[in-house]
Parts: C-alpha cells; structure tokens; sequence
C-alpha cells in the first residue's frame, strides 16, 4: 500500500491507523520504524527517547534512580514531547532540544532504571497516547501493543539472539565512525542486563502481545526482516475488518 493510500484509507474507531513495534534493546526497532514510517507515510514515535530524556533530567539533578518518590516529584514537573522528523525524532525536555545527549551509555543505563517505576511508566504512557491519539503512527518501544495502544491495527515484536544484538550494536558503533566501540562482550553485557529488567519489572514487563506477528531478524539481512515487517503491515491493513 503507497502512503497515499495509507491516509487514504477511513480511519477506526477516528483515527488512523496504529502500528506498535515493540521487541528488546538492539532489535533494529528504531531502523525498522523509521522505515515502515515513510514507507506507509506515517509518523514515527520512539517511546525509548522520552525515558531517555526524563533519565538525563534525572541525572542532572542528582537523583538516585531507584527512588521512586524523588522520581514522581520530579516528573511532576518535566514536560516531554517528541517532535517526529525524517530520521530521528527531536526530543524536546522542558522546551530544550536534548536529541543529542541521550544517546550515550550513562543515559541509556539510568532510561532503563527510571522505567522500572509504575508511577513514571503510567505518566510516560499518557503522554504516549496523547502523542499518538490521531494514530497514522509508528509506535515503536517495549509496552506499545500491550499498554499503551492495545488496540493498535498492527503489532510487531520484533526479536533477535542476544549474540546477533550486540554485534550488531557494535557494527553501527564502526559505522558512526566511533574511534574505540566499546567491546562487543561488554555491550552485549549491558543489552542482557537492560532485557532483564525489561523482562522482570512487575510493572507492563516486555513481552509480545497476544495477537502481535513474532519477526524474529536472527538469520535474515536488513533487506529481509523490513521487507518481511512490510509485508506484515501491508497484509493487516488489508485484512477486512482490521480498518473500517
Ligand atoms: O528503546 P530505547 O533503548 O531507547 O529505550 C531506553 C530504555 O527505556 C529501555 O532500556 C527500556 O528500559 C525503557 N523503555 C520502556 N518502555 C518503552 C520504551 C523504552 O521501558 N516503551
């Protein structure tokens, strides 16, 4: 389906549709997203970036990150949105562009504590679904098709051996130009550790909706796990009564 059709199409229940990629740190969501996003002309929300953002106000104010009271004060007072772009989306922390510092291993280590929280994961969904409320989005994150729109027209979870993760991880990091990547022993190191606590929390813990499509990239090229999500998205938008 073109982008012209996908906006096209009547929207359910209101809105357009929803499309929920969630699967654990490393899977290639954000690549796949951004791809089914202009591919089916969409927006792209990357859930990931909001924890990012409060973790790095959190840093910055010194808090500990397993206090959750501190935490709730201080969400109390953070605003968050994400301002969707071509390739990444401009996150915006209390009104200051902080796309550029949250991508780096200390934030990335304190997003995947803050979120253990169920006070701060019920506020960061609100904020999730006002953001996506019209829908004719790509949601992309590890609650989406679960929590935040258990309703979505289109679920992916999308999944990789921990080993092919963290290699990949560390490819990109040679890609970007990095002069000295972190191991890939040690980055696959902190990806289990995130999956745990991902996995565990008591709170919407990751795991793949009932009626989400498994894509499993394991032992498919980049070419072939987004044509593969393609064609999963296109079969659903498809299927009478998915959309009325
Ligand atoms: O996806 P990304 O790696 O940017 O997410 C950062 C952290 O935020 C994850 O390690 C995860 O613990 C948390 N997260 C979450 N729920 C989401 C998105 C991200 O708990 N919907």
């Amino acid at each position: 389906m073109s982008a012209e059709e996908s906006r096209k199409t009547p929207p359910q229940s209101g809105r357009a549709v929803i499309v929920a990629i969630d699967g654990p740190a490393g899977a290639g969501k954000s690549t796949l997203a951004r791809h089914l996003a202009r591919h089916f002309g969409l927006l792209n929300l990357e859930t990931g970036a909001m924890y990012r953002a409060f973790a790095l106000k959190a840093l910055r104010a010194g808090l500990p990150l397993d206090q959750s009271s501190a935490l709730e004060q201080l969400a109390a007072e953070t605003s968050i949105r994400l301002d969707p772009g071509d390739e990444e989306n401009r996150v915006l922390l209390d009104g200051e562009d902080v796309t550029g510092l949250i991508r780096n291993p200390t934030v990335t280590d304190a997003a995947s504590r803050v979120s253990v929280f169920p006070a701060i994961r019920a506020w960061m969904v609100g904020l999730q679904q006002q953001q996506g409320a019209r829908g004719g989005v790509v949601m992309e994150g590890r609650d989406i098709g679960t929590v935040v729109f258990p309703n979505a027209e289109v679920k992916i979870f999308l999944d990789a051996a921990p080993e092919v993760r963290g290699q990949r991880r560390y490819e990109q990091l040679g890609q970007k130009g990095v002069v000295a990547p972190t191991p890939p022993a040690e980055i696959l190191r902190d990806l289990r550790a995130r999956d745990e606590r991902d996995r565990n929390r008591a709170d919407s813990p990751l795991k793949p909706a009932p009626d989400a499509v498994i894509l499993d990239s394991t032992h498919l090229t980049l070419e072939q796990a987004l044509a593969e999500a393609e064609k999963i998205v296109a079969d659903k938008l498809r299927t009478p009564g998915t959309r009325s």
